[in-house]
């Protein structure tokens, strides 16, 4: 599953979020480094359309796709020379495939900012630096052993360090590597290193419950967006207050709720949806009678990869898959209204997935 870490300083609302993702009720106190251990949290990913297929099948149960959050905490400034809980948040932002950095943009005399005032742009210059700086660390290790490698005659080794000079550069310009335009030949280079900036970043501008409806003219925020917009990044108001509110709700409350509030979507769903579209993703379904579900890959994936993702032996002795359109199913009631008007196809290892296709994998054990 899509893997998703959540960071920032400490008292920004990180496991407020977390918890209203969750739903564990975890702690939320009022207290830099109450979150120590890394928690993972899972969610679905809002998707109207299983609800259209389970209509027509009317399937035991419905599996949406799924993101897990990871509550990284610890993150304060020097946590790259081992302030705070240290380097300990490294290995976790290693292992996500995206950055929620959420960022304080609300005013609350009772909880305490560990830099004494609110101030944006200072926040995310003090994240991301830590960040550049774990980034050198690890470029640096890298480089002493190339210069090893490139006196012993290897040429491999000579084009990675002069890809890394210029990360270094950059980096000292307080650059992150995922603002830098690399060739896709760089980018090759680049994969000995696990770089912490080049991941992708949405900010969650964390607002406070009365601002959430007019954060166009709301100072914190648009600083955040003039950011975001320098780095190419996403950022999407919230208010975690409101989220942990709503994650008490079932599906038809919290519809209401969004209503009264004069939002459209909640900013958990937004954040996930943004989070999918950062990172290239897509949804196919598979739709039977024990279940309808939705599944998760990268788009232009071809159909032995997308089978893979429900099982090993499913890519294996992957023979063909029998794809109809999301339309042409829903259009035609079902997959044998579809079959009748020739909707359904047979696809062979070359098909590259489409969003929305239902799928049936014919393979071989
Ligand atoms: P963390 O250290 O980043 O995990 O921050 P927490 O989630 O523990 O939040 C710190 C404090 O800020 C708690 O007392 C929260 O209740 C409060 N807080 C978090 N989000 C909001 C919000 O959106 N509005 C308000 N008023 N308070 C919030």
């Amino acid at each position: 599953a899509l893997r998703v870490g959540i960071v920032g300083l400490p008292n920004v609302g990180k496991s407020t979020l977390f918890n209203a993702i969750t739903k564990a009720g975890a702690e939320s106190a009022n207290y830099p480094f109450c979150t120590i251990d890394p928690n993972v949290g899972i969610v679905h990913v809002p998707d109207d359309r299983l609800k259209q297929l389970a209509k027509i099948v009317s399937p035991d149960r419905i599996v949406p796709a799924a993101v897990e959050f990871v509550d990284i905490a610890g993150l304060v400034r020097g946590a790259s020379k081992g302030e705070g809980l240290g380097n300990q948040f490294l290995s976790h932002i290693r292992e996500v495939d995206a950055i929620v950095h959420v960022v304080r943009c609300f005013q609350d005399e009772n909880v305490v900012h560990v830099e004494g005032f609110i101030d944006p742009v200072r926040d995310i210059e003090t994240i991301k630096m830590e960040l550049i700086l774990a980034d050198m660390d690890a470029v640096q290790r890298r480089q002493a052993k190339l210069t090893g490698m490139i006196k012993s005659g290897d040429k491999k080794a000579k084009e990675e360090q002069t890809v890394l000079t210029k990360l270094m550069e950059e980096f000292d310009k307080g650059i992150t590597a995922n603002m830098i335009d690399f060739t896709p030949e760089e980018k090759e280079l680049l994969k000995s290193v696990s770089l912490l900036t080049l991941k992708p970043v949405i900010y969650a501008a964390n607002v406070h419950e009365e601002s959430i409806n007019h954060v166009e003219n709301h100072s914190y925020i648009q600083s955040v967006v003039e950011i975001a917009r320098m780095e190419k990044a996403e950022i999407i108001p919230v208010c975690a207050q409101i989220e942990a509110e709503i994650a008490e709700l079932d599906e038809e409350e919290k519809g209401l709720f969004l209503e009264e509030l004069g939002l459209k979507e909640s900013g958990l769903d937004k954040l996930i949806r943004s989070a999918f579209s950062l990172l290239g993703l897509m949804t196919f379904f598979t739709a039977g009678t024990m279940e309808v579900r939705a599944w998760t890959i990268r788009k232009n994936t071809r159909a032995p990869q997308a089978a893979g993702t429900i099982h090993t032996d499913f890519e294996r002795g992957f023979i063909r898959a029998e794809v109809v359109s999301y339309d042409a199913f829903t259009e035609n009631n079902g997959l044998n209204g579809a079959r009748e008007k020739g909707l359904v196809r047979l696809e062979g290892k070359e098909y590259i997935m489409q969003d929305g296709d239902i799928v049936h994998f014919r393979f071989n054990v």
